[in-house]
């Protein structure tokens, strides 16, 4: 296993509740495996992940054993979740590309899939008027839904938000991220308001833990997500709380694309909708979320238009957003034109 630091610049930054995010560093790991090269990343973010250096520390650890061991078994699947995606990502490319099979097939996606739709993001800052403008904008381009950010301002002026959205588009789903912010008294209020403005869900509203509060504020006719809780919680333990309506995975948070591909069936089964999103990772792991999302049937738009905010990224994107939606790179392995 060979493994290359990265450091990529954000523009804009990316907003978060511990201070603007400038760069994302992670490593670029190569290994070889099944009579081919496979190309992983681990792109840790601190407060969702293990930190850099633990990362880093696990990585040199699984590359002394790595002849021997079951990567995967000898990380765990929680205590270093980007280390154990890049070395994952890395060996399940290297297979998908001695079977000369796309990663989404190898992961175990069993029918052909040309597109994923992605939803456009607004900012928690903007004005009404301004996040009118933005659903507008995002309608125009053909995304099927708008996340709008929550969470920096009232209850009230978020809902103000949201109604100036509703009042702009007709066809835009929207659904509302709080980025657990809220107290019960504020979610209580938001979930009610936001149920009467045909939100299509109301993603964290309350702190990573709350589970059973979380579960509370189900059935009172908005959908409710969970993203932050599974940084703290395994999926399983998230399922049997009967927490959600929806899970955010993140294949960087959770450990890896075949983590991923296993919870959203889990998903599935307990009756809760998978949707896919990144933690605004480089190339490799991009696409890799897109894979992961092209193996789930009818899967809801996805949180994988990232792409923006880096600004030189580790190599051409082989899966720009277009008209709303990402097409799933056919060749073998991710499918990278250009390898970093
Ligand atoms: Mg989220």
């Amino acid at each position: 296993m060979d493994r290359e630091r990265f450091v990529l610049a954000l523009d804009p930054p990316l907003a978060t509740a511990a201070g603007p995010i400038r760069e994302r560093e992670g490593f670029l790991l190569t290994v070889d495996h099944a009579g081919m090269t496979g190309l992983g990343e681990s792109t840790p973010l601190a407060g969702w992940t293990e930190s850099l250096q633990t990362c880093r520390e696990a990585l040199d650890r699984a590359a002394a054993v790595a002849a021997a061991l079951d990567w995967g078994v000898a990380l765990g699947k929680t205590a270093v979740p980007a280390a154990r995606h890049g070395l994952s990502l890395a060996l399940a490319e290297a297979r998908a590309r001695a079977a000369d099979d796309p990663l989404y097939r190898s992961l175990g996606g069993n029918r052909h899939v040309e597109r994923v739709a992605v939803n456009a993001t607004v900012g928690a800052d903007t004005s009404p008027a301004e996040t009118a403008e933005r659903a507008r904008m995002a309608q125009d381009a053909g995304f099927p839904c708008l996340k709008v950010k929550v969470g920096t301002r009232s209850v009230e002026d978020d809902v103000e938000r949201v109604r100036a959205v509703r009042d702009a588009v007709d066809e835009l789903g929207v659904r509302v991220d709080a980025n657990g912010a809220w107290t019960v008294d504020q979610a209580d209020r938001a979930v009610d308001a936001l149920a009467a403005l045909a939100v299509d869900y109301v993603e964290q509203p309350l702190p990573r833990d709350r589970l059973a509060a979380t579960g509370d504020l189900r059935g009172r006719g908005v959908d409710i997500a969970l993203d932050e809780s599974l940084a703290a919680h395994a999926v399983t333990d998230v399922l049997d709380a009967d927490a959600a309506d929806v899970l955010v995975l993140k294949p960087m948070v959770l450990g890896g694309p075949d983590v991923a591909v296993a919870a959203a069936a889990d998903c599935r089964a307990a009756g809760v909708d998978p949707v896919v999103s990144t933690t605004v990772d480089g190339v490799v792991a991009r696409t890799a979320a897109v894979h992961v999302a092209a193996t789930i049937p009818d899967v809801r738009p996805c949180g994988l238009a990232t792409a923006d905010r880096i600004v030189e990224d580790l190599a051409p994107d082989p899966a720009p957003v277009s008209d709303g939606a990402i097409a799933v790179p056919q060749a073998a392995g991710l499918g990278l034109g250009e390898r970093p």
